[in-house]
């Protein structure tokens, strides 16, 4: 029997990086988890610590099917993230997106179970407004080769206000900026893996067209907490709020940061940059200040030197 206070937990895409570390944050705030994934980007290498805990569930699916379980709450993370990864198969990305969203809206609503959605920056596109402020419509290509994630997450997030003004379903949206740290797959494609990993190696840093494009790396930890203190928050506030670091770098100076960390003898070779790559972003976080009481705490180079240290040891087993 559950003791008082514990509920029963649905992360989906929890074998992937960020839902592995909700999961044991879930746990260790002493709830129930049950970790739905395909295995598409997600590894068991990633929740094989959690394995034992009596409290800790594993289930393998794919979210564009219907679920038949029973859970208090909802974490619907499952979804490709990485540019390499959601460009693999794009039709499957839209359907994760769309189809995954109205499937787990569905098993809210009939269990009556608040829901997070995992969104993106990317719904803001190559934004025109600089920072993002939750009420810009963004700047996205409809027919780009980023479109599969970027539309898929917004139909995803028209879905969620509509579930909740027909029928009243408690939804929270969090808009997810770039996150980073121990547990992305050394062959994510995302930056700041590629450059920890090439940096390790000895290979090419390779940056994507002049580095001057910026992003902000907000740590995984200060990540999930924002994402918990957004499920535990009134049921008033559904977002959707911006979660990210305020640190804004180019990609250019990152690449420094890791070669300098690293002590890499790595040089650095310039790509192509790809086609709708957003120039700038970085969010404004005012939202999830106020509402939230929420601040990133971990500076990018304290995270890094810990991403460098799991890296570092993935490397040598
Ligand atoms: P990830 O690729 O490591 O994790 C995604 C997980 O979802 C993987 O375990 C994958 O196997 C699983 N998955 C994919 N399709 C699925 C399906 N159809 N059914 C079941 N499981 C499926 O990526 P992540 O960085 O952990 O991202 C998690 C979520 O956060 C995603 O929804 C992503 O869009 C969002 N997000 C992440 C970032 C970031 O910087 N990490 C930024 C913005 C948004
Ligand atoms: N990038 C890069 N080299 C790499 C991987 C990515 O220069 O090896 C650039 C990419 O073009 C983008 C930025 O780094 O401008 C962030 O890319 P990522 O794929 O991590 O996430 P995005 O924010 O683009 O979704």
């Amino acid at each position: 029997m559950r003791s008082y206070g514990t509920k029963r937990v649905l992360v989906t895409g929890g074998a992937g990086f960020l839902g592995s570390h909700l999961c044991g944050r879930l746990l260790d705030e002493g709830h129930e988890v049950l970790c739905v994934d395909n295995f598409f980007t997600g590894t068991r290498g990633n929740i094989q610590h959690l394995l034992d805990n009596h409290a800790f569930e594993l289930l393998r699916h794919d979210i564009t099917f219907p679920l038949y379980i029973e859970v208090d709450e909802i974490y619907n993370l499952a979804c490709p993230a990485s540019p390499v990864h959601y460009q693999h198969d794009p039709v499957q990305t839209t359907k994760t997106s769309v189809m995954g969203a109205i499937n787990m809206l569905g098993l809210a609503k009939r269990l009556r179970a608040k829901i997070l959605q995992a969104s993106t920056s990317e719904v803001y596109g190559d934004p025109s407004v600089h920072p993002q402020t939750e009420d810009y419509w963004g700047n996205v290509n409809p027919i780009g080769i980023r479109s599969c994630y970027d539309e898929g997450k917004r139909c995803a997030e028209t879905l969620f206000f509509d579930y909740h003004r027909q029928l009243a379903l408690r939804i929270k949206v969090a808009r997810i900026f770039n996150t980073y740290g121990p547990r992305m797959h050394p062959d994510d494609g995302r930056v700041v893996s590629n450059f920890i990993v090439q940096a390790l190696k000895g290979k090419d840093i390779t940056i994507y067209g002049d580095g001057s494009q910026t992003r902000s790396f907000c740590y995984v930890d200060d990540l999930v907490d924002g994402l918990v203190r957004l499920m535990g928050s009134d049921d008033s506030f559904t977002g959707p709020v911006n979660l990210g670091s305020q640190g804004e770098f180019t990609i250019r100076e990152l690449a420094e940061t890791v070669v300098e960390l690293t002590g890499s003898k790595s040089a650095i070779s310039y790509e192509a940059l790809p086609s709708d790559d957003p120039k700038q972003r970085r969010p404004d976080n005012s939202l999830a200040n106020e509402k939230l009481g929420w601040e990133p705490k971990v500076q990018l180079e304290a995270g890094l030197k810990r991403t460098i240290e799991y890296f570092e040891a993935l490397l040598r087993s």
